[in-house]
């Protein structure tokens, strides 16, 4: 069976706790596939393309890594993929909260199973909110994001 899960964020831009989920990842899957979520409500400071650039360049060599975009419920991303699992990470109690919500919701509504995996220790304070504000300040981000970003921004 080919075991394929969404990882679905907005990635603004991706950083290195979400590079850590991506590669822990792909020990469990056969394929991961990073879909980048459209909400023509969010403000976001990198283009779309930005984004999805970003991440595919860090995977470049990593055949087992997708990189979309979609709008819409994941989980109807996730039949139109046939990606039996999506894949989240957990960082805190307040990531918990809000992720099991939605978890039981999709749950309620498909057959989908949500994996979780705990961020690294040492990414687990890492958020791209965090990251657009040290960058807006002028701050340095290498330690925060994958090289891509630093290369492509
Ligand atoms: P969203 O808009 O869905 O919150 P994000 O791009 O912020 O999108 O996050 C996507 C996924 O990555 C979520 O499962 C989130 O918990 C996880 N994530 C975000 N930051 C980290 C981190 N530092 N370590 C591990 N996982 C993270």
């Amino acid at each position: 069976m080919n075991r394929k899960a969404i990882f679905p964020g907005s990635f603004d831009p991706i950083t290195l706790g979400h590079y850590d989920i991506i590669k822990r990842g792909i020990s469990l899957f056969d394929e991961v596939i990073v879909a980048i979520g459209i909400n023509a409500d969010k403000k976001y400071m990198f283009s779309l393309e930005q984004r999805k650039k970003f991440i595919e360049e860090a995977f470049k060599d990593e055949p087992k890594v997708k990189v979309i975009t979609y709008q819409g419920l994941t989980i109807d991303l996730c039949k139109k993929e046939n990606a039996d699992f999506i894949l989240r990470g957990l960082r805190n109690p307040a990531d918990f909260e809000f992720e099991k919500a939605i978890a039981h919701t999709n749950r309620k509504l498909s057959k989908i199973e949500t994996v979780f995996l705990l961020t690294a220790s040492k990414t687990s304070y890492i958020s791209s909110s965090i990251v657009r504000d040290v960058l807006r300040n002028g701050g340095d981000i290498s330690e925060l994001v994958p090289d891509s970003v630093m290369k492509l921004k």
